[in-house]
């Protein structure tokens, strides 16, 4: 959350730092399920992934391409953390990735510390792609709401 003077500080991150592990809706249960890279230490978006249920204990698995063709790592499934605004939806693929627009989002000032690398990819950060109605400052309470909701409910 933001400190006490107002300001929410975070580094820069990309959307494929949370590839690593995604919360989705259960296809069997509707459940809390997860899908991981099954060799953890590769994350590459056409690295086989399994899926497995924390309620019901359903499994799924998806190879790696064979010309190395990027899968869809969600595997078809939903994203579990979508906090529902009457905006719009705001998606988390984790609850690491849920905390991170939380902090964010929770600043009266923001700041993105951008990438250390100067020749690093800045319009492409999660931050500078979130939707301009979850950034504005009269929404911003609508949006934290919705985020603890589904934090709570969705968790
Ligand atoms: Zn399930």
């Amino acid at each position: 959350m933001a400190g006490s003077d107002g300001r929410s500080v975070v580094p820069a991150r990309l959307p494929d730092d949370f590839l690593g592990r995604l919360v989705v809706d259960c296809p069997a249960c509707g459940g809390y399920a997860v899908i991981l890279p099954c060799d953890l230490s590769d994350v590459r978006a056409f690295a086989a992934r399994r899926m497995v249920c924390r309620d019901c204990g359903a499994m799924r698995e998806k190879p790696q391409t064979p010309n190395g063709a990027s899968i869809d790592p969600f595997m078809g499934l939903a994203p579990r953390f979508r906090a529902a605004t009457r905006h719009g939806d705001l998606v988390a693929w984790n609850e690491e990735h849920l905390d991170y627009l939380e902090t964010y989002l929770s600043g009266r000032v923001r700041v993105e510390q951008l990438p250390v690398d100067p020749a690093g990819p800045r319009n492409q950060t999660i931050v500078s792609r979130l939707p301009a109605w979850a950034k504005s400052a009269k929404n911003r309470d609508d949006v934290l709401r919705a985020v603890a909701r589904v934090r709570k409910e969705r968790g």
